[in-house]
């Protein structure tokens, strides 16, 4: 979609330290990273969220969790732990409209999912 950083990723418009590559997917290095392991997994094909899914962006976001197990381990968190999470819309606190999990590790992510 125009003007969307996520699909700018994906087309290699604006870099980004690209983890993880194929047809459908793409991983790449959060710019922010909120802990030593912070990855962003996203469909290639552009959609806002978990609620604009269409049967090409789910059959890709449906992959999200093998690839994110298998950076897991690469990154070295499969044995001490990692989350994976996407957040939708305003409340969640989403700012990039481009359906995106967050693969988080390498630290004590505490107890907390909400404030
Ligand atoms: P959200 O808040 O929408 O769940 O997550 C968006 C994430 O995208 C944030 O963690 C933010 O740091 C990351 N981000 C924003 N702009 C860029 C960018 O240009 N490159 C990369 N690699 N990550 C970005
Ligand atoms: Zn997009």
């Amino acid at each position: 979609m125009d003007g969307c950083l996520f699909c700018q990723i994906a087309k290699k418009e604006i870099p980004a330290a690209v983890v993880y590559e194929d047809d459908t997917l793409i991983a790449f290095k959060d710019i922010f990273p909120q802990a030593p392991v912070h990855l962003l997994l996203i469909p290639k094909a552009h959609c806002s969220g978990l609620a604009d899914l269409t049967p090409e962006t789910a059959a890709a976001a449906a992959r999200i969790p093998q690839v994110a197990a298998r950076l897991a381990a690469e990154h070295g968190v499969e044995a001490s732990g990692w989350r994976l999470l996407s957040n939708n819309g305003a409340d969640a606190g989403q700012t990039v409209f481009h359906l995106h999990f967050h693969l988080l590790g390498g630290k004590p992510l505490g107890g907390k999912l909400c404030l």
